[in-house]
C-alpha cells in the first residue's frame, strides 16, 4: 500500500526518478496514532523541512485517495522516534489501512438496514437483500433490484455492503454507479497506453468479492461498456462472487440491450421496489425525525405524507426543508409554515419545474455530497467540480440570472459563476467522460 501511495505521488506530480529516490524512497511509515500517520525520514535532518514544504500535501492527498481516509501526516526524524514505538511489522499497519479502506468503499454511512423502513412496497426487496448480505455469492446471484427514482434502491444496496463488511472487514466490496464504470471503460479506450489501463480495470473489477453497480440502465446503448460488463460479470459469476445491480426498470424493459446481458440479469433474483403506501411514508418520516431529534406535529407529517407519494427522496426533502426553516428561524413548524414552505415541493398537478435549486440538489445527490458542501467555501476538487457542474447546468437549463445562481450557491459573485460555466463548457467538448456525466445528470434532472 505504502509503495502504491508513493508511486501515485510520483505519477501525479511527474516526479523524476532521481527526485523520487532522493526524497520519497527513504520515507517509511513509522506509526499511526489516532488520526496521524508518522512518516519517518531515515536520513538527514536537513531534508525534512524541504520534504515538508514540497511533499506534505501531495502525500496527504495520495493517502486519502488510495485508502479513502484522510490522515494528518507528520514527518519525523530518527531522533524524534525515541518516545514512540514503531509499527513492528507491517501487518498491523496494513490491517489498519485495509480496514479503513473497507470502511470507506464509497458507501454512505447512513444507508444501512437499521435506517431502512420496511413496508409493503419493499418487503420482498428487503428480504432478498438481507439474504444476499448474509450469504454473499450463495443466496441469489445476481440480485437485481429495480424501481423508480427515490424509492430506496441505492439505500438497500449500500446496506448490503455495510452488512457484509461488518461481518468481514476484509471482504472486497466495490460500489460504483454504472456511469463511473462507463467512464472508466471510455478512459481505457481513449488511452494510448490502453493495454495497461485495461488490465488495471480488469484487475479492479474482477478481483472483488462483491460488485455493486448502481443504475445499470445507463449502459443501455453503450456497446463497449456492455462488452466489458459482460466479461466482468462472467468472471465474477464463475468465481462465485456476488453481483448486485440496480436499475430503474426490469431487464425486459432495458432497450436496446444485448440479449446475453439481459438474460444474465434474469439468472438470479429480481426484486422490485414500489411506491410506498401511506403507513410506510409516515413511518419513514417518523424514523427520520427521530434520528434528527426533531419534533414536529402529526398534522404536518400527515400533510407531507398525503401529498408526496411517489418519491422518498422528495418526502425527506420536504422534511429537511422544514428542519432547515426551524433551525434558521427557531419558530415551531405549524401547518401554516409547512404549507408556505413546501409550496414549491407540493404542487399536486403541475409538472415539476426545473429550478436552480432542483439542479443543485440533483448534482449534490449525484456526487453523494450534501447541500452544505455544495455551497461551502471548500475548494477541493471533489467538491469544486460538482459545484461548477451545477453552475453550468443552472445556466444552461434555467433562465436564472447569474447573481441568483451565485447566491443559491453560497453567495458567490457572478464572475465566479461565469468562470465555472465557461470551464465546464470547455471541458464538455474536450472530455468525453465529463460529457457523459453531464448528460446523465441532465437525465436525472429532467427524465422526459
Ligand atoms: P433510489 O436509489 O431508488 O433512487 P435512494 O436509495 O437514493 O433511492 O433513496 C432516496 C432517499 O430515500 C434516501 O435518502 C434513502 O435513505 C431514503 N429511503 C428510501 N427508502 C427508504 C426506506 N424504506 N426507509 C428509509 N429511508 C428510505
Ligand atoms: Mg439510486
Amino acid at each position: 500500500k505504502w509503495e502504491e501511495i508513493l508511486q501515485k505521488v510520483k505519477e501525479e506530480h511527474e516526479i523524476t526518478d532521481i527526485s523520487f529516490d532522493t526524497w520519497l524512497r527513504p520515507l517509511e511509515i513509522y506509526n499511526i496514532k489516532d488520526n496521524t500517520l508518522y512518516i519517518l525520514l531515515k536520513n538527514e535532518q536537513v531534508a525534512i523541512n524541504y520534504i515538508n514544504k514540497k511533499y506534505y500535501l501531495p502525500i496527504k492527498v495520495a493517502i486519502a485517495e488510495t485508502i479513502g481516509v484522510e490522515y494528518e501526516i507528520e514527518f519525523i526524524t530518527p531522533a524524534q522516534t525515541k518516545n514512540m514505538k514503531p509499527v513492528v511489522d507491517a501487518s498491523p499497519l496494513n490491517k489498519e489501512l485495509i480496514n479503513s479502506a473497507a470502511n470507506h468503499s464509497n458507501l454512505n454511512p447512513n444507508y444501512t438496514f437499521d435506517t431502512f423502513v420496511v413496508g409493503s412496497n419493499n418487503r420482498f426487496a428487503h428480504s432478498a437483500s438481507l439474504a444476499v448480505a448474509e450469504s454473499p455469492g450463495e443466496a441469489y446471484n445476481p440480485l437485481y433490484i429495480y424501481g423508480g427514482p427515490g424509492l430506496g434502491k441505492t439505500h438497500l444496496m449500500h446496506s448490503i455492503g455495510h452488512f457484509i463488511l461488518d461481518q468481514n472487514p476484509y471482504a472486497k466490496v466495490l460500489y460504483v454507479t454504472s456511469e463511473e464504470f462507463t467512464n472508466e471503460v471510455i478512459e481505457c479506450i481513449r488511452n494510448t497506453n490502453n493495454a495497461t489501463k485495461m488490465s488495471q480495470l480488469r484487475d479492479k473489477y474482477r478481483t472483488v468479492d462483491v460488485l455493486m453497480i448502481d443504475d445499470i440502465q445507463f449502459i443501455i446503448g453503450k456497446e463497449m461498456t456492455q462488452e466489458e460488463f459482460f466479461h466482468t460479470f462472467n468472471a465474477l459469476q464463475t468465481q462465485g462472487k456476488q453481483i448486485i445491480i440496480t436499475s430503474d426498470k426490469p431487464p425486459k424493459d432495458m432497450q436496446p440491450l444485448e440479449e446475453r446481458i439481459r438474460s444474465r440479469f434474469e439468472w438470479g433474483l429480481m426484486a422490485d421496489i414500489g411506491v410506498p403506501d401511506y403507513e410506510t411514508r409516515m413511518a419513514i418520516l417518523r424514523k427520520k425525525i427521530e434520528n434528527d431529534n426533531f419534533e414536529i406535529n402529526d398534522e404536518v407529517l400527515n400533510y407531507i405524507a398525503q401529498n408526496i407519494k411517489s418519491n422518498i427522496r422528495e418526502l425527506e426533502g420536504a422534511l429537511n426543508k422544514l428542519l432547515a426553516y426551524h433551525n434558521l428561524s427557531n419558530e415551531d413548524i405549524t401547518m401554516d409554515v409547512a404549507i408556505n414552505e413546501l409550496q414549491n415541493i407540493i404542487t399536486p398537478d403541475k409538472p415539476k419545474e426545473i429550478t436552480s435549486q432542483l439542479i443543485i440538489e440533483v448534482v449534490a445527490d449525484h456526487y453523494n455530497l450534501t447541500i452544505d458542501q455544495m455551497i461551502s467555501k471548500n475548494r477541493s476538487k471533489d467538491i469544486a467540480k460538482p459545484r461548477q457542474i451545477a453552475m453550468y447546468l443552472c445556466k444552461t437549463m434555467t433562465d436564472s440570472p447569474l447573481d441568483a445562481i451565485g447566491s443559491l450557491l453560497g453567495g458567490r459573485d457572478h464572475s465566479t459563476i461565469i468562470h465555472g460555466v465557461s470551464t465546464i463548457t470547455k471541458d464538455y467538448e474536450a472530455n468525453p467522460e465529463l460529457k457523459e456525466t453531464i448528460e446523465t445528470i441532465k437525465k436525472k434532472i429532467n427524465p422526459n
